[in-house]
């Protein structure tokens, strides 16, 4: 257990706790509010991310980004992470032995920002933060509680760049997490 951001930062900057450290540009550590009520959790960096250090910042991003500014999020007042925080090869998905090296800094992140609410976007949020047993198509938009945290599963914003129709229930997911903190990130 770390006691700040800071801290754990400078750990996964020059952490090699599994071969994604091989081919990193950048460690994408997380981004926004330290003290948010509300994170969203994504997969990993992609290649945007992994070019500027920074989560949800390429395609996926944006249209996050647009869905944040249409529902009145402010994207500076929530708190954005991955599973694993170096880029797979390819935009793979993460091998459990990945996650599983790099969990330790994101339930690190969480015992010290104290979200009331996480979003977890994506199967790979979701297995890796809750369990195997949950699948993205049947926990999402429904609240999930678990010591004490409000867990929100939904599409990740890649899925909706593939198949738009995905895009209501991504928006219509985050409107329940709007409406859960009243509005107050
Ligand atoms: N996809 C993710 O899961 N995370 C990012 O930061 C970017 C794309
Ligand atoms: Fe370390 Fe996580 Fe990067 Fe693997 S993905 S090298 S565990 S920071």
């Amino acid at each position: 257990m770390y006691q700040t951001l800071e801290e754990i930062n400078e750990l996964v900057k020059k952490c090699t706790k599994c071969d994604l450290c091989k081919n990193r540009k950048n460690t994408v550590f997380g981004d926004g509010n330290p003290n948010a009520k509300v994170m969203f959790i994504g997969e990993g960096p992609g290649g945007d991310e992994d070019i500027q250090g920074i989560p949800f910042v390429g395609k996926a991003g944006q249209l996050m980004n647009e869905a944040f500014i249409g529902l009145g999020i402010d994207r500076s007042k929530v708190y954005i992470a991955n599973i694993v925080k170096c880029r797979p090869p390819g935009n793979r998905t993460p091998l459990k032995s990945e996650a599983d090296s790099c969990l330790d800094y994101l339930r690190n992140q969480v015992i010290l920002i104290k979200p009331e609410i996480i979003v977890l976007m994506g199967n790979t949020a979701l297995k890796n933060i809750l369990g195997d047993e949950y699948v993205i198509t049947s926990s999402r938009g429904k609240w999930i509680e678990k010591k004490g945290i409000k867990y929100m599963p939904t599409f990740h914003p890649a899925a909706l760049l593939r198949d738009e129709t995905k895009k209501i229930d991504f928006w219509n997911d985050l409107k329940l997490v709007i409406k859960e903190c009243n509005g107050q990130f």
